[in-house]
């Protein structure tokens, strides 16, 4: 039996090298210490478990939800970008559907607007669904570097003007995984002009809208004058509210972006559990102190791994927003040579950064998710093997 074409168009996961040396080393006893997991390590809020343990006792909760979302959730996720972004008048009807978390929706609006041939401008390094949906759907990645030099953000003047033309979707993320980079609102009043110019559907995947530090409030792309008539943006409680499990989130902005998805949706899935979508509704209405409580333990281990890593000569500035700091492999080593050595004489599993595309090399990712405990473990454990950053330590083994 033969797989799909469009299965063997996928590249074979980049992690596969790593997690067959971790199974060798767990097999051994060896205590691995897994920096590599984006999914925060605390419990769901009180108050959103406890509006599902309610929402489940009500048997209107049990039956098929409706394709868009129950209403309540999407004026619920239209009242929140009010409120937080100052981005009203959205028409819960036209500029909003629910998805069963933003994987779903991401993978999903690329087979709603990509045909064999189209492109897509996707981040490079970037969360890796951009591509393989672009596969998917038989179009073709077109890779925007993000260089430290330009502050992570993608340059558009570098993208070819026949490129542009035939591009259906620009994709961004910010706060960006995996780099830790914010983006002004500026830059996204640019990314609007060149959408609009181009006649491009502009995609912003807002998964870290509140992971954010020291005061930071990242912008929504759909307070730019204008974004509604071409970009939508993706929300996803994961991140927010320790939720990823629970698989919810919700789309707005460009009536054509959210009918292109909501046809798609309606023939693949049935929609969000009823249930799960009235705990997120009482997750919109936590109250700011409570979510800035969940952000200050990431800021406390941000603060900790980067002064780690500082003192061990990486050349590093703390990120404002995201679980990840995004570090610079020392001069000599390839990402995956870099990834393999840590894992090889320290038990420490990253992911290198070319796993997140080819312009990631030469950087690894740490996720603030795993306890200060564990950050210390990690940080003696490179000490005790004299793992610098300037150092070459290839010629010692
Ligand atoms: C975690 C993540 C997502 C997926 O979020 P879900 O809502 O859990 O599917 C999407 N985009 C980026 C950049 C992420 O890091």
């Amino acid at each position: 039996m033969q797989f799909a074409k469009r299965l063997e168009r996928i590249p074979p996961y980049l992690f596969v090298e790593i997690d067959r040396k971790r199974a060798q080393l767990l097999a051994r006893g060896v205590d691995i210490i897994n920096l590599g997991v984006g999914d925060p390590d605390k419990p769901t809020p009180t108050a959103i478990r406890e509006a599902m343990h309610e929402a489940i006792e009500d048997p209107a909760t049990h039956n098929y939800p409706p394709y868009q979302g129950i209403r309540e959730f999407r004026e619920a996720a239209i009242a929140w970008m009010e409120r937080r972004f100052g981005v009203g008048g959205l028409d819960p009807d036209r500029e909003a559907i629910a998805s069963i978390g933003s994987k779903e929706a991401i993978h999903n609006t690329f087979l709603a607007f990509v045909d064999p041939g189209d492109c897509t401008l996707i981040p490079d390094p970037g969360y890796p669904v951009y591509r393989t949906a672009t596969l998917f759907a038989g179009g073709e990645p077109y890779a925007m570097p993000l260089k430290a030099e330009n502050g992570f953000l993608p340059d558009l003047t570098a993208i070819p003007e026949t490129v542009a033309r035939r591009a259906k979707l620009l994709w961004v993320n910010y706060p960006n995984n995996p780099t830790g980079a914010v983006a002004p609102l500026a830059f996204f009043e640019k990314l609007v002009a060149f959408c609009r110019d181009y006649e491009i559907l502009l995609c912003h995947d807002h998964a870290y809208s509140e992971v954010g530090y020291d005061g930071y409030r990242a912008p929504s792309v759909l307070q730019v004058p204008g974004a509604k008539e071409v970009a939508i943006e993706f929300h996803s409680l994961s991140k927010s509210y320790n939720m990823t499990g629970w698989r919810i989130g919700f789309v707005v902005g460009a009536a054509i972006g959210i009918k292109g998805l909501s046809q798609v949706k309606s023939n693949v899935d049935s929609g969000a559990f009823k249930a799960i979508q009235r705990a997120a509704i009482a997750a919109f209405s936590t109250p700011e102190a409570e979510v800035q409580a969940v952000m200050s333990v990431y800021q406390q281990r941000r603060d900790f791994i980067v002064a780690g890593l500082q003192e061990l000569g990486w050349p590093l500035a703390a990120p404002q927003a995201t679980l990840y700091v995004w570090a610079a492999v020392p001069p000599g080593y390839t990402s995956s040579e870099f990834a393999n050595l840590l894992l090889d004489r320290c038990g420490i599993v990253v992911p290198p950064g070319n796993g997140y595309g080819a312009a990631g090399e030469g950087f690894f990712r740490i996720a603030l998710t795993v306890s200060q405990e564990r950050m210390a473990a990690a940080l003696d454990r490179m000490k005790a093997a004299g793992i610098r950053y300037e150092r070459s330590l290839k010629s010692s083994g």
